[in-house]
């Protein structure tokens, strides 16, 4: 039989675990912390576990993080990671450091099935999901490096956003016990108000979540209308504006936040108008939802054909949405230098869906007129 991953189970997964080989569960408590709070994976240094355990789990476990094939660190301090995770798939993982928080950005699969026009893991197609210990190892390895890095014996990653390559609600089976692992306190402890699973709307997941494993929710809208948001996320077509935000709601009464946040990229000449704002602003007061809008200077690729808009554009953009009485803030481009800001995580996907030819389609029945050829090296931004 092949070992069982331990960075593959949540605290009870790890205690059913143990309860197989005989163990009681605190025994999975004491291992969990080795592994998670420690960053232990050699089970010979658990020194308070009876010999008689440690072999055992020598025998019938392991603890494998994923390879690290690369490792860049940006001026601004921001650290991507590209981790093997076999098959020719690369994903990878993103630490941007500020002054009162470390955030680790996370994947959930090799790909993104979503496909969204302004993404470039999108336009790399699909592979596979990640399995829990998957997930989970970007953290761990992160983690553990960064507190050798910083030569901190205190927690450095404060937040999670699951906001790297994929769809996290299309993995969910996965997902969910990779969050309770870093809300867990026996491992990374972190609070559920700073764990954030980022979705383009997989509407009965956003319900599911809401009842499993509630957390910060941000939704990734980017148009106010069904008719723009089908062409930038095909994902519309299926659940559309209306039923998302009926999502948004129901999960309202679950969220350790009172209110969602809604991330809006901002394509030059294609969703950033004044009017474009005057919309989500009626959108949002239609629906009485509570939300935050976080505006993203779109990250250009040359596949995409889209421009960023210009900053003054985006600044009006928030203007008409402050003045509406909505919180908005417009997020900084971090890591850039070495293409680890929003949208640029492009890992390797061994595409399993055609994406590229699909993607070649839907440009030539654009919607929106692109003037200019776009720039791939974005210019470093504003605010
Ligand atoms: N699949 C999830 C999470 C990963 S994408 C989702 O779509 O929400 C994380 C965020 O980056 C999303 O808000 C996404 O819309 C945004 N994003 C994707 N491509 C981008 C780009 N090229 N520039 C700026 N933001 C981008
Ligand atoms: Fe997938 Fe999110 Fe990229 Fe859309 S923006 S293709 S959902 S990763």
């Amino acid at each position: 039989m092949p070992k069982a991953n331990l960075l593959d189970f949540d605290l009870d997964g790890l205690a059913a675990f143990c309860e197989r080989l005989g163990e009681k569960r605190f025994r999975a408590t004491q291992l969990f912390r080795w592994i998670h709070q420690r960053g232990a994976s050699d089970f010979g240094q658990m020194t308070d576990l009876a010999k008689s355990l440690r072999e055992k789990l020598a025998t019938t476990a392991c603890v494998t993080p994923l390879s690290v094939l690369s490792q860049h660190e940006s001026a601004d301090g921001t650290i991507k990671w590209l981790f093997d995770v076999g098959d020719g798939n690369a994903v990878e993982a993103v630490f941007i450091p500020e002054d009162d928080r470390g955030t680790l950005c996370v994947s959930s699969q090799a790909g993104c099935a979503v496909g969204c026009r302004f993404c470039s893991t999108g336009h790399q197609g699909f592979s596979r999901n990640l399995g829990t210990g998957e997930i989970v190892a970007q953290l761990w390895h992160a983690e553990h490096f960064l507190r050798a890095h910083l030569k901190r014996e205190q927690r450095v990653i404060s937040n999670v956003v699951m906001m790297g390559m994929g769809e996290p609600l299309q993995n969910y089976a996965a997902l969910v016990p990779a969050l309770r692992v870093m809300l867990d306190d026996n491992a990374y402890g972190l609070s559920r108000r700073r764990v954030t699973v980022s979705t383009s709307g997989v509407v009965p997941m956003i319900d599911r979540l809401g009842a499993d494993c509630p957390v910060a929710l941000a939704v990734s809208l980017h148009a106010p209308i069904d008719s723009l948001r089908d062409d930038l996320v095909p994902l519309n077509r299926k659940y559309p504006i209306a039923e998302l935000i009926g999502a948004c709601k129901r999960y309202l009464d679950h969220a350790p936040r009172d209110f969602i946040t809604f991330e809006y990229c901002m394509l030059d000449g294609v969703n950033d108008q004044p009017e474009h704002a005057r919309q989500l602003v009626e959108l949002v007061r239609t629906h009485g939802i509570s939300c935050k809008f976080n505006l993203i200077p779109f990250n250009p690729f040359p596949a995409s054909g889209l421009l960023r808009s210009p900053a003054p554009r985006v600044a009006a953009f928030a203007r008409v949405l402050s003045e509406a009485g909505l919180v908005t803030t417009v997020r900084k481009t971090r890591g850039d230098d070495i293409d680890a800001a929003c949208g640029q995580l492009a890992g390797d996907v061994k595409d399993r869906t055609r994406a590229a030819e699909r993607m070649a389609q839907r440009r030539t029945i654009a919607l929106h007129p692109v003037r200019q050829k776009a720039d791939p090296t974005p210019t470093a931004q504003e605010h």
